[in-house]
């Protein structure tokens, strides 16, 4: 409800029961029918809370104090991480964490008029460092370089940070060590305000089997001070060091990286693994950064496909491939489609590589694909989908509603763009076929990953 007379005002301070915590990680206080917003904050719990903003239909607010626990709240100590928003869910409870999930995905499928059992969130064994990538903006303080993360509340400035607690610690030792010496050799630091000098960002990521480490310096300039030099220092000391490259980003604006890298040291990519199949992974490639639950997830979307060795199979969405080579064993032939032409480009390298015979990638749309191959002939038996976070369009849904496969295994960051879909699904013929199964790609955060098995109807 929008409302003429805020009923809060900034600063004030109150307490309240959360009655829910949002998709967003956000909990709830209500004061009448007027919702306040805050992070760190469960079901259930009183907590005392200062409004920092004030909309007609909701405020944000700040918890300054925990009245009335939760059972679920365990106090890290970390709370750093909630200042960046790196770990909302920190001090709640793993456990709770995942039945949140299931719960939150439960109501979406409600919300949206969809009859589905939600099974309990698959969740990790180890909660924590499990991040095979991250990227972290570099600034000067006056006196030295400093590596953390963005303020949540105050996006100019930079908590400085050692310990991103879901990052494989190597990777934050790595980003240590890198700071360290481009700090020895006095490089200068992108400046927002003068748009002068050079570092914006360290990027590291680490292969989780095969431990190569790939550096990237992401510069405004086309060259740093000193790189060549750099790049030696950073290989004597980094343990797994594969690959050293400069990222030429001279935009000022929102992209953390450009495409544009040079390799100062070692080799353009490092490799990964996942069920078997070796992956090339440049700079730019998009590569799950949870490799030991996007296992899961593919051998279980895999079994929820009850794949067949005379399947025709289609990766709609396949970036660099993951999905159709790891279920290539699996079935007779695998098609993918993917719009970027530099993942197809690595997509059709990992086929070489994994010498695969039975998979074949092209870039284009998905849906305009999808048709021409009908049209060819090709009927394919299963198709796979993994969109980004705005879901499926039309196109690529009457795409599938058209070949009618034996089954469509969506799967999701976004349950909320999913359960929209499936609705269109449903209402074009297609049922849920077995359980709705969240599965817990980024503990510690309020993301949540979700396989969802469609069927055409009799
Ligand atoms: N399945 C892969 C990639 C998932 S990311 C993996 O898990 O690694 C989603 C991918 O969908 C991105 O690579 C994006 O470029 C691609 N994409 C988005 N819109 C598309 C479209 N209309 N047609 C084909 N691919 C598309």
């Amino acid at each position: 409800m929008s409302h003429t007379i805020m009923p809060v005002r900034l600063g004030q301070i109150l307490t309240g029961k959360v009655v829910e915590v949002l998709y967003n990680g956000f909990g709830v206080v209500m004061l009448n029918d007027y919702p306040i917003r805050m992070a760190n904050a469960f079901t259930d719990e009183t907590v005392k809370f200062e409004i920092t903003q004030v909309n007609r239909k909701f405020a944000r607010a700040e918890v300054v104090g925990i009245i009335d626990p939760s059972p679920d709240r365990v106090e890290m100590g970390k709370d750093y991480l909630l200042d960046v928003g790196i770990a909302p869910y920190v001090n709640l409870r793993y456990e709770a964490q995942l039945k949140l999930k299931q719960a939150q995905v439960k109501k979406i499928y409600e919300t949206a008029g969809i009859a589905a059992t939600i099974a309990p969130t698959i969740g990790m064994a180890h909660p924590i460092q499990y991040r095979n990538k991250t990227v972290v903006p570099i600034k000067y303080d006056g006196e030295k370089l400093v590596t953390g993360f963005i303020k949540r509340r105050t996006p100019g400035e930079i908590l400085p940070l050692t310990d991103y607690y879901v990052n494989d610690p190597v990777i934050d030792q790595t980003i240590a060590t890198v700071r360290n010496i481009l700090n020895q050799h006095q490089v200068t630091v992108f400046d927002d305000d003068t748009q002068q000098g050079a570092m914006r960002y360290i990027m590291v990521r680490r292969g989780y089997y095969s431990h190569e480490l790939m550096v990237v310096l992401v510069s405004q300039t086309a060259t740093i001070k000193d790189e060549a030099i750099i790049a030696q220092e950073i290989v004597a000391v980094v343990p797994g060091i594969h690959s050293v490259v400069l990222n030429h980003n001279p935009r000022s604006l929102h992209l953390l990286m450009s495409g544009n890298n040079r390799t100062l040291w070692g080799e353009d990519v490092i490799h990964d693994t996942l069920l078997g199949i070796e992956f090339e992974i440049g700079p730019n490639s998009f590569y799950q950064v949870n490799p030991q639950t996007t296992e899961v997830l593919y051998a279980l979307a895999a079994k929820k496909a009850e794949l067949k060795l005379t399947d025709t199979v289609i990766d709609a969405y396949s970036g660099i491939g993951t999905i159709g080579l790891t279920v290539a064993n699996q079935v007779k032939q695998v098609l993918g489609v993917e719009v970027i032409e530099r993942a197809v480009i690595d997509a059709q390298k990992n086929v070489a590589n994994n010498h695969v015979e039975n998979a074949s990638f092209i870039t284009a749309d998905a849906p305009e694909q999808m048709r021409k191959w009908q049209q060819s002939g090709i009927k394919a038996d299963v198709i796979f989908v993994d969109p980004p976070r705005r879901g499926l369009t039309n196109e690529l849904l009457d795409a599938v509603t058209e070949i009618r496969p034996k089954r469509f295994v969506y799967v999701s960051c976004n349950p909320e763009t999913m359960a929209r879909d499936a609705k269109y699904l449903i209402e074009k013929g297609f049922h849920i076929k077995g359980d709705v199964q969240p599965l817990d790609q980024f503990p510690q955060t309020a993301h949540v990953e979700v396989v969802t098995v469609f069927e055409p109807n009799n």
